[in-house]
């Protein structure tokens, strides 16, 4: 299946839906052909400007979801209508089709106790979801080709890694090295939100794609993170839409 993607800020955005995404992941386990998936925000665009590895794991990974509103805010400057397709959503659904299909899951990340609950409350959820291989997201680098062999010897299909951006995607790109068969998604937050240590936004703010806002607000922490990278971002994409298309033109629905 060829992939239909838009640039945003020098980087291929996949023009997908939550549905689409899933069947080009499950289509990539069913015929064992390894892939990364990164879900894209403001925040790991400006990771990726200045980092130069993670720029290459942007640049070369095989499906890229717009995760924050502010990649589909560049979208829509771009004359393109695209939904937001939610990291934890698409971990969610992946999971779901991985436990109908019969295909293990690995869960890689966050402390312990998160870890542990999220497990517990999966596999509540989705009886018969096979969790071969967890490990919580707080190691040193000596440990990380251990923990590889590990994770490769229990042979996932659909592997989530929770350790936040930048850290997880470098993570992956390491675990491809040895593991080139398995599906590898980094899901941020998202143990924290199925394991009840951190609250999801509601409905409301989600249907907005206000999520961020509403989050910020829970996490004060974040103010810094995010007001760092927001304006930058949207000034750059703002440029782009008028040096590529002229602002505001309407070029084609997705
Ligand atoms: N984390 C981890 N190991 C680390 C640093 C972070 O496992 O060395 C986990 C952390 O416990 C949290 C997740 O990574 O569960 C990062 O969450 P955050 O909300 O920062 O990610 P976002 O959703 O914003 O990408």
């Amino acid at each position: 299946m060829a992939r239909k993607t838009e640039k945003v800020l020098g980087y291929d955005i996949d023009l997908i839906s939550l549905s689409g995404a899933v069947d080009f992941v499950m289509g990539k386990i069913l015929k064992r052909e390894g892939i990364q998936v990164v879900t894209v925000n403001p925040e790991i665009m400006a990771i990726a400007a200045k980092n130069q590895e993670y720029s290459r794991i942007l640049r070369h990974a095989d499906l890229v979801v717009p995760d924050g509103s502010g990649i589909t805010l560049a979208l829509k400057l771009k004359g393109i209508e695209q939904e937001q397709v939610p990291g934890i959503d698409l971990a969610y659904e992946l999971i779901k089709t991985c436990r109908d299909m019969k295909y293990s899951v690995a869960l890689i990340g966050a402390k312990e106790e998160v870890l542990q609950t999220t497990k517990k409350r999966l596999e509540a959820e989705f009886r018969g979801l096979d969790i071969c291989f967890s490990r919580n997201g707080y190691f040193s680098n000596d440990k990380e080709e251990g923990i590889i062999n590990q994770l490769d010897e229990t042979d996932p299909q659909l592997v989530l890694v929770a350790l936040g951006a930048p850290k997880q995607e470098l993570f992956i790109k390491k675990c491809r090295e040895k593991i080139k068969y398995a599906a590898f998604i980094g899901v941020g937050g998202s143990f924290d939100v199925w394991a009840g240590a951190v609250e999801r936004a509601p409905e409301f703010f989600r249907v907005m794609g206000w999520e961020w806002i509403y989050r910020t607000f829970k996490q004060p922490q974040r103010i810094k993170r995010i007001y760092k990278v927001l304006p930058v971002f949207l000034f750059k994409v703002i440029i782009e839409a008028i040096r590529t298309n002229g602002i505001f033109v309407k070029k084609e629905k997705q």
